[in-house]
């Protein structure tokens, strides 16, 4: 093993990476990343928004605003029908519209404010795991070495492939071709649907591009498309090519849905696309690599820094392991609710009219942004409080400092008990510099997305990533192994 660069090197400086490599430097940790492309500049649109629980993740950072200035908010999400989240217990209650490049210029000055170094024009070609690090070797022949490797290297991961572990799934049974293009017939604006699929069209901000999706091609197409290959797609859909030239870009994708069957193999962890990959309905992969990062950062930290011993990194796969199977899941039902059959239209208007119920359009809304997730602590929450494992909501409390906002408290992404008992009722005896612990009032309503009205508790462990790890008062013999499990401290005294 060569001497250690870095404690962490990310591959890849998508969202994920970009994500990753900043929760790692909040949390002083020394992570690097490293990027085969020379410039952050994307080629090719995709991921068009943010959804509300990545948007409360970047609130968490005390980012957030950055976003919103740059984006567009839509009250509604998709899944087979446009579900309005107008309604919903968060301060983020919409789709925010943001290309993604934006969205990775914003989260790559982010990371630059945090010091993140970036090797650029560099392209991992091999790695080597030991007991205590692992190196990596660069196409271009730099080699670097650290005491962790995250793969972020998006869905044809060379990360994972070294590191040999297995991505099984769906193969793609359909794929679309997508491009940017310029006209010189007027474009047919919006959906179009045939036996292929459904076709659309859009005009761009500039108003002169076009962006088009043309759905039924070949499953196994690969490679970039040609100019030709879209004039005689868009021909064979409209009867005309429009007259199409001048292509900003032209891509594939497919409806291929696979995961890693392990997110972490010894020393080397995946996370974002190179873990998981599915069809783009409902607009998730890019929200749920972000999620990874964020739920993966304060961990990886605590056990780099020796807070925590690395099965704490269990806990990665754990959660994020299911959260991303069940977009899977729903982006596999999506895909067959389009199918251009007239047998699969009708089931398709039976879930729409369904849909378009209270509670359905509830509890898919939050699964679509991200609301609804619960994390499996791993010990039995029985009849626990409805908190534990969920996202603490975005209370405005009163604290001795004045009024705050919940979410403001995680802006350093520490570790907060919060405790709405007798003030005083907790004294830190170990730990006290990983733990915010803050005495607070609250005189409002606890509502949690889907759920509805909750208990507020007498007190709550809310860890960096937003997620409640114990409710309880101080009497409550859950709290010392939630805090063992979570912040790797032993005791906290009780008045
Ligand atoms: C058409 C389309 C539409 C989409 N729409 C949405 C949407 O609306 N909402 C949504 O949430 N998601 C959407 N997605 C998905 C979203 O784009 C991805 O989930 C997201 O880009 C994943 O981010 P990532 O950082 O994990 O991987 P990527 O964005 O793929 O980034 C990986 C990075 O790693 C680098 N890299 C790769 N290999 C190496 C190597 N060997 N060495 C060094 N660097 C390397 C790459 O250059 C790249 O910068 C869409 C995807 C497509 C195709």
């Amino acid at each position: 093993m060569q001497t250690i660069d870095h404690d962490v090197i990310i591959v890849g400086a998508g969202p994920t990476g970009l994500m990753l490599a900043a929760e790692l430097a909040l949390a002083g940790v020394d992570a690097a990343i490293v990027e085969r492309k020379p410039t952050q500049a994307r080629v090719g649109g995709r991921a068009g928004g943010l959804h509300a629980r990545t948007l409360e993740l970047l609130d968490q950072r005390g980012i957030v605003d950055r976003f919103l200035a740059q984006g567009k908010t839509h009250p509604r999400v998709s899944f087979h029908a446009a579900l309005d989240i107008r309604d919903f217990p968060t301060r983020h209650n919409y789709l925010l519209a943001l290309p993604q490049e934006r969205t990775e210029r914003l989260l790559a000055a982010w990371a630059d404010e945090l010091h993140v170094p970036v090797y650029r024009d560099l392209e991992v070609g091999a790695i080597a795991c030991y007991a205590d690090g692992v190196d990596v070797a660069t196409a271009q022949g730099k080699a670097l070495c650290a005491r962790w490797l995250v793969g972020c290297d998006g869905g044809r991961s060379v990360v994972r492939k070294l590191a040999g572990i297995g991505f099984p799934g769906w193969e793609a049974s359909t794929s679309w071709l997508i491009a940017e293009v310029r006209m010189t017939e007027k474009p047919v604006l919006g959906f179009r649907e045939d036996a292929a699929g459904r076709h659309a069209m859009s005009m761009l901000e500039d108003g002169e591009t076009v962006g088009v999706v043309l759905a039924g091609r070949a499953p196994d197409a690969t490679g970039e498309p040609s100019l030709d290959e879209l004039a005689a797609g868009l021909k064979a859909v409209y009867g005309t090519d429009f007259g199409v030239h001048s292509p900003a870009w032209l891509s594939r994708f497919s409806d291929a849905t696979r995961q890693a069957d392990a997110y972490r193999k010894g020393r080397i962890l995946l996370a974002g696309d190179a873990a998981h990959i599915h069809p783009p309905l409902g607009g998730q992969g890019l929200n749920l690599g972000i999620q990874d990062a964020v739920n993966l950062g304060w961990k990886l930290a605590q056990v780099v820094k020796g807070m925590s011993p690395d099965a704490l990194l269990d806990t990665y796969q754990a959660e994020r392991h299911p959260a991303a199977e069940r977009v899977l899941r729903n982006t596999i039902a999506q895909g067959v609710l389009r199918r251009p059959d007239a047998r699969t239209a009708v089931l398709g208007e039976f879930v729409a009219e369904m849909l378009a119920m209270d509670e359905p359009r509830k509890r898919f809304g939050g699964m679509i942004s991200g609301l609804d997730i619960r994390y499996d602590l791993g010990y039995d929450l029985g009849d626990g409080h409805p908190l534990l494992g969920r996202r603490m909501p975005d209370l405005d409390i009163a604290t001795a400092d004045g009024p705050a906002r919940v979410f403001a408290l995680l802006h350093d992404a520490r570790q907060v008990l919060l405790n709405f008992e007798r003030p005083g009722a907790f004294a830190l005896e170990d730990g006290g510099e990983r733990i915010a612990l803050i005495d607070a009032t609250f005189d409002g309503v606890c509502e949690l997305p889907v759920i509805g009205v909750v208990p507020l508790p007498a007190a709550v462990l809310i860890r960096p990533d937003g997620y409640v790890a114990w409710a309880g008062d101080a009497d409550d013999a859950g709290l010392p192994t939630a805090l063992q499990a979570w912040c790797g401290v032993r005791s906290l005294g009780i008045r």
